[in-house]
């Protein structure tokens, strides 16, 4: 007997069988019951949803000998010939195969005919949206005036390009996509059934990658019992779909973070030898880096159930990739993926894209920030979508776990000062409770440290149950004057105030606020305002958010005790240039500062410490090449300032 294949074997046979359509099912089960058949059904929904095979169930519903019934029994003439689809009554057109016209044709003949045994003629029309449009004129008339013993049923993966005079005449149902636990289910279902042995990760690695489509998943199923000598496991279904190993992309992942080249090209090679083909490969690490994202803000999302065999290793290494590292990394390997498609020779591409990568990390990298951030306007919007669920989820509040805990590379003493993009880090003065703790990394800096500004208020406990607001400050007036150097804060001062700013929002459980702020640089502060120039369009959307806003100005009153409203500027465009060139105006030693405005204090500012110059280097900064080197080329910019011991 010739082989079966398992999709077809496993075809449902009554309602109850087709999973993840319940409210189709039942609802035409009612349809039947209550003798409201209409002429006309549009089946719509992605494919391997179980379409075809609900019309053909519903077809043998009405014309089995004991029908019309919710339960066909699957003896009689009808059931059988229309399982094997042969009967004369039910007629199956693939619209697909030839755009349907003879087809359609034939059918307007058919028609007019009695059905020979069954109660109705039945048309079902499959893939019916590449029908054209002379075909569907053809039918538009049969549909307008149905004789009463002929029904329709159109399946089609998309309904939208169907003409409006048909959809208005059809019953319309959606089909949705099977979630993965419904695959693994029937998947386990059709494996006892058969005798396979089959590793439940295994199931669930074929669900997700079947994508909601049950035909999708048993066909994968069913070449993988031919290969299988006994178990079928997650290896057995990696190598079928040309899947890496979560492993392997882990250790290639980390190979890049760390530099490390000549790992890379041995990783890539074995995999090659191993029959994956270079774009296969980026794929993964796509995947994979977006894994790691949903790993940080919500580790329990069933996804990630795919690295269950690897989760401790797979959560630490979500939790030592910051948001940026990740949001970088999935623009690099997608930048590397557009280059290499469409040539001869990928794997070069591949290659020299992951080692130019892996050159790059850990230093500063003009080139590379300037890369980013062209490709950070290109995919703005993609990144919107990162930064709306992130924002969600940060929003939700409540739950710990979904709290992305950012910015590991305070901890990571070896791979200071810079973060990988963006401004330098500003120092932060350290709040005495975390002096107290004696752990917070930043006190493990190798920058010099800042003092901060002497008249800051005592930063809340973290996590302490408290007045939840009693830092807010008063509303804005809306017409609060706007202009430039009222009440101007001086310079020296931004980055202790930045630094307090980010302290506060982290121990008020913004953390991504705080590393936002972290990649920004606070250019501009007077007595109603304060400026942030962002770089990339990321963090713009981030700042200009009004809860953002809020939140960061919120923080700015805890420490500058007067509201001041938010605001967030391009870097490199004349808003910055004009904020900056009224700071270096206004920085002149006869402060102008009036009103409410923060007073520059002189103990503040003594305590500050003096300027950093190259030229008075000490000896352990001196001997340090990578913090001489650092300083060096931040004091081009920045003014850097040494608490004087
Ligand atoms: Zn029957």
């Amino acid at each position: 007997m010739a082989y079966l294949a398992l999709y077809r074997k496993y075809r449902p046979k009554v309602f109850a069988d087709v999973v993840g359509q319940k409210q189709v099912s039942e609802t035409l089960v009612r349809a039947i019951e209550s003798d409201k058949v209409a002429h006309a059904y549009l089946f719509a929904g992605p494919r391997g949803t179980g379409k075809t095979s609900m019309a053909k169930i519903f077809a043998r519903s009405i014309n089995c000998v004991e029908g019309p019934t919710a339960t066909p029994c699957g003896q009689c003439t009808a059931c059988k010939q229309i399982l094997a689809g042969q009967s004369m009554d039910v007629l199956e057109i693939d619209a697909a195969s030839n755009r349907g016209i003879d087809e359609i044709r034939t059918l307007r003949e058919n028609v007019k005919f009695m059905p020979v045994e069954g109660r109705k003629k039945i048309f079902i029309i499959d893939e019916a949206h590449m029908l054209t449009t002379e075909a569907w004129n053809a039918l538009l008339k049969t549909i307008e005036e149905p004789p009463a013993h002929v029904m329709f049923i159109f399946a089609t993966t998309e309904a939208e390009k169907l003409p409006v005079t048909i959809l208005s005449r059809c019953q319309r149902y959606t089909f949705r996509r099977i979630t993965a636990d419904d695959i693994v289910g029937r998947l386990q279902y059709v494996a006892n059934q058969e005798g396979f042995e089959l590793d439940p990760k295994a199931a669930r690695l074929i669900a997700i990658h079947a994508d909601g489509g049950m035909r999708d998943a048993l066909s994968i199923l069913d070449q993988c019992a031919g290969m299988a000598g006994g178990l079928i496991d997650t290896e057995l279904v990696e190598n079928l779909i040309g899947l890496v190993s979560k492993e392997w992309v882990m250790d290639l992942l980390d190979r890049i973070h760390k530099g490390d080249g000549a790992g890379i090209l041995s990783a890539i090679s074995q995999a090659l030898v191993e029959g994956r083909d270079p774009l296969q490969i980026l794929d993964a690490l796509i995947r994979h880096v977006r894994a790691l994202l949903i790993g940080k803000v919500a580790p329990e999302e069933e996804e990630l159930a795919l690295y269950d065999t690897v989760k401790e290793a797979f959560l630490a290494q979500s939790q030592a990739f910051s948001v940026a590292d990740i949001n970088r990394y999935v623009h690099q390997f997608q930048s590397i993926q557009g280059d290499a498609k469409g040539v001869d020779n990928p794997r070069t591409i591949v290659e020299m894209g992951l080692l130019v990568m892996c050159a790059e990390s850990g230093s500063v990298g003009r080139d590379l920030e300037s890369r980013v951030a062209s490709l950070e306007a290109r995919e703005s919007r993609q990144e919107e979508a990162i930064l709306n669920r992130l924002t969600k989820l940060e929003a939700g509040g409540g739950r710990e776990s979904v709290r992305p805990s950012l910015d590991p590379s305070y901890g990571d003493q070896t791979s200071y000062p810079m973060p990988n993009e963006e401004f330098p880090e500003p120092s932060m003065p350290e709040p005495s409770q975390q002096e107290e703790r004696g752990s917070s990394p930043l006190s493990k800096s190798p920058l010099p440290k800042v003092s901060p500004l002497p008249k800051v208020k005592p930063l809340p406990k973290p996590g302490a149950s408290q007045d939840p607001s009693p830092q807010s400050p008063p509303p804005i007036p809306a017409d609060a004057p706007v202009t430039i150097g009222q009440g101007l804060v001086d310079a020296a001062q931004y980055r202790t105030i930045q630094g307090n700013v980010i302290n506060y929002l982290k121990s008020h459980q913004r953390s991504l606020l705080a590393t936002v702020l972290n990649q920004s640089q606070l250019i501009y502060v007077d007595a109603y305002k304060v400026v942030f120039v962002v770089k990339s369009a990321l963090n713009y959307s981030m700042l200009t958010n009004a809860a953002h806003a809020k939140d960061i100005g919120e923080a700015c009153y805890a420490f500058l005790g007067h509201a001041v409203a938010v605001e967030a500027v391009k870097a490199n465009s004349p808003q910055a240039a004009e904020y900056k060139a009224a700071v270096q105006k206004g920085a002149a030693p006869s402060q102008e500062a009036s009103g409410n405005a923060v007073k520059a204090d002189p103990e503040a500012r003594e305590a500050v410490g003096h300027k950093w110059d190259p030229a008075n280097m000490s000896p352990q900064e001196a001997g340090n090449p990578m913090i001489k080197e650092t300083l060096s080329k931040l004091s081009e910019e920045y003014d850097i300032y040494v608490e004087d011991k």
